[in-house]
């Protein structure tokens, strides 16, 4: 390093990759991030520890590698605004003023719903406060949603709906002190490291038994005792399987079922339809397996099971959360301190971004939107009458109102719709539709290329303020970096946004937000400390849990579809190391591992028999039309199946996808699809 120590400002942070909500020191020179180090990496001679590094002292390569976007050369410095085809730099006021004209405008010819927003969820808790708070009480629009509608909101319509608590229900000693833990869909190795270092404690230290349910051989499969390599897709049809053998077995903790005697009459009628036989011709894993694992989830005295992108971002994504919810329950794993269900995100602050009530269900606290009591509560705080009940949009349901005309501006924090979607959904077409597209974000991304007014946005590493991690704890953001040339903080440019549309916000810093959360939601900055506890066992399935069984178990129709046996291929898009890309395909720390990675992961088997080299041009052609790409032998992927890492935009292979929504959430599946491989090059 060009610096000694003392040179450097050391900031103690929340890293907002992911979902672990790691703690890290940010060591920076003047405007530059220097490094990055772990709290516990910097032990002194007397052993202390810190008693924020929950990961043993560990970033993963992300956290510790991935930071040089933040002062990227690519950050945007000055506000932009379209003159003609061209967005031209101009001042601060000037950009505003053209914001708040042409919002104001919009509003009074064609009223709050033709407004709707769009934000990350690695703004922070009070940015993502701020942003709903704006759309509701300034704006009065409840068309509002996040970045957890990609998956997270899956999970916590699931566990809302069995126990009554929207947050994971184990923290990562939950995780090490297991006995048995069930990783289903699943690549935790990547996508959240250090959440993954604790199982392989588990494994090593505790001689945990851990069974790894995977269409892919992940590094987390090779370390289990039991890893099933099941067929593409069907992680969710084995649960159907676990839940089928348990009951079969005789495996049921009576004390649990009895509480709930019409909830378990549903399911055992409902598993009766599931056939062993059946679950195992489809995933292909033998049933005296599905027996073993059954078994041993159900005799350990505290079990696990752990979803993520291959269970929640699938169809049915809701549904399958809650079939292990039914796994756990019949097992008495439900409501025991150290067992659950549980799940990890991709975005740090996904968690947050639901507390803090962006989506529109929920109002903050995850006090349903609908809900009499917390409409008065909220309006009465903020002094206005809220938006109507059943006039709220998703984002799917945004980006179909913005194509029937009826939205007309669109206000986007941090996300990028335009490279995320799939071409099936004409994102393009929707917003170059827009009258007003304001994007706010550190980066000129695909969507803020097309947008009327782009506001530059800071990183985490120039802002104050908290993200909650998947664990359910309250982590502080500590400002380590003046703003990036003209940039600003999310809270402050809303702010001024805010009174400029005439609402006279007072908050000078992101603490005079904290101080209206912590009035509207108490004990919400505690969340982390006591720990919270596991619901009891008499406070959870209630309220239609039994009536909803049957739907979950029915067994899918014929699953082929037009042209499929003409389509040879299961493609499957997923997240790895660099997640979706928003932000660490601007790290060189991290392009550097993987410079060439936009290529279709391909088992060498299925490369030879297609005469491709690492050096061969493909083309798959799905039922949406073709793309061509470079192909990577990969072992790990399963000779018929093909697998493209998500967060490279080129080759646009996931413009190959059709998009479904989940019928209970509205969460979008856009992540698998049948395809032809031919060679057209090398
Ligand atoms: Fe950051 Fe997640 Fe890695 Fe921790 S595990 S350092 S939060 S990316």
């Amino acid at each position: 390093y060009l610096y000694k120590p003392w040179q450097m400002k050391k900031t103690t942070t929340t890293c907002n990759y992911c979902g672990d909500g790691c703690q890290m020191h940010l060591e920076t020179k003047d405007t530059e991030v220097v490094r990055v180090t772990s709290p516990l990496s910097w032990k002194n001679k007397w052993g202390d520890r810190s008693e924020t590094a929950k990961g043993h002292g560990g970033l993963c390569v992300r956290g510790r590698f991935g930071f040089q976007y933040i002062d990227s050369e690519q950050r945007l410095r000055q506000p932009l605004v379209r003159i003609g085809d061209t967005l031209t730099e101009t001042p601060w006021l000037d950009t505003m003023q053209t914001v708040i004209d042409r919002l104001s405008d919009i509003h009074r010819k064609h009223g709050p719903e033709s407004i709707a927003g769009l934000i990350t969820a690695r703004c922070t808790n009070e940015e993502l406060y701020l942003f709903q708070k704006l759309m509701r009480a300034g704006l009065r629009t409840n068309q509002l949603d996040s970045s957890a509608r990609y998956g997270h909101l899956n999970y916590v319509h699931a566990v809302r709906h069995a126990v009554g608590i929207g947050r994971p229900l184990n923290d990562w000693e939950d995780l090490t002190k297991a006995k048995a833990i069930l990783v289903i869909g699943s690549n935790i190795t990547e996508t959240n490291p250090l959440t993954a270092v604790r199982i392989k404690e588990a494994i090593r230290v505790y001689h945990s038994q851990v069974i790894v349910v995977d269409s892919a051989t992940t590094n987390i499969a090779q370390l289990a005792s039991h890893p099933l390599l099941v067929k593409p897709g069907t992680e969710p049809l084995l649960i159907d399987g676990l839940v089928k053998a348990v009951i079969e077995q005789d495996l049921v903790d009576e004390t649990s079922t009895a509480q709930h005697p019409q909830a378990f009459a549903a399911l055992k009628e409902a598993v009766a339809q599931v056939s062993l036989d059946q679950v195992s011709a489809q995933t292909g894993i033998p049933i005296a397996q599905i027996r073993e694992v059954a078994t041993i989830f159900a005799e350990a005295p505290r079990a696990i099971a752990l979803c993520a992108e291959g269970i929640v971002r699938r169809s049915n994504g809701y549904q399958n959360v809650l079939k292990l919810i039914d796994l756990a329950w019949v097992t008495g794993k439900l409501g025991q301190p150290g067992s659950g269900v549980t799940t990890v995100t991709e975005e740090g602050n996904e968690q947050g971004a639901i507390d803090m009530g962006v989506a529109p269900e929920f109002l903050p606290g995850q006090a349903r939107f609908d809900d009499p009591g917390a409409r008065e509560r909220f309006g009465k705080a903020w002094e206005v009458t809220l938006p109507a009940t059943g006039t709220g949009a998703n984002l799917l349901e945004i980006l179909a109102r913005i194509h029937s005309g009826q939205i007309k501006a669109l206000y986007v924090i941090g996300e990028n719709p335009l490279a995320t979607l799939p071409a099936s959904m004409n994102v393009k077409g929707a917003l170059e539709k827009l009258q007003l597209l304001i994007v706010q974000d550190p980066f000129l991304t695909e969507t803020a290329q097309l947008a009327h007014v782009v506001l530059p946005a800071a990183t985490y590493a120039e802002k104050d303020g908290t993200f909650t991690n998947l664990e359910g704890k309250v982590l502080r953001v500590r400002q380590a970096l003046d703003h990036v040339g003209e940039s600003l903080p999310d809270w402050h440019i809303m702010t001024a946004l805010a009174n400029g549309l005439g609402y006279e916000w007072p908050y000078q810093s992101p603490q005079d937000v904290q101080n209206e959360i912590m009035k509207l939601l108490p004990g919400y900055y505690n969340l982390g400390q006591p720990r919270r506890i596991s619901p009891s066992p008499d406070a959870y399935l209630s309220n239609g849990y039994a009536a909803e069984v049957p739907k979950r178990y029915r067994r899918p129709a014929a699953e082929a579809s037009p042209g499929d046996d003409v389509r040879p291929f299961v493609l499957t898009m997923g997240q790895v190391l660099y997640h979706s890309g928003k932000m660490s395909t601007q790290a060189s720390g991290l392009i550097n591992i993987e410079p060439n990675n936009g290529r279709i992961r391909m088992n060498p088997a299925d490369m030879e028999k297609l005469g491709l080299t690492e050096q061969s041009t493909v083309r798959l052609t799905s039922r949406q039309g073709s793309v061509q790409a470079g192909v990577k032998a990969d072992p790990d992927i399963q000779a018929g199946s093909c697998f493209f890492p998500e967060h490279f935009n080129e080759p646009p292979v996931k413009d190959l996808m059709t998009t479904e929504a989940d019928p209970v959430t509205g969460v979008p599946y856009f992540k698998s699809t049948r395809v032809t491989i031919e060679k057209v090059g090398a």
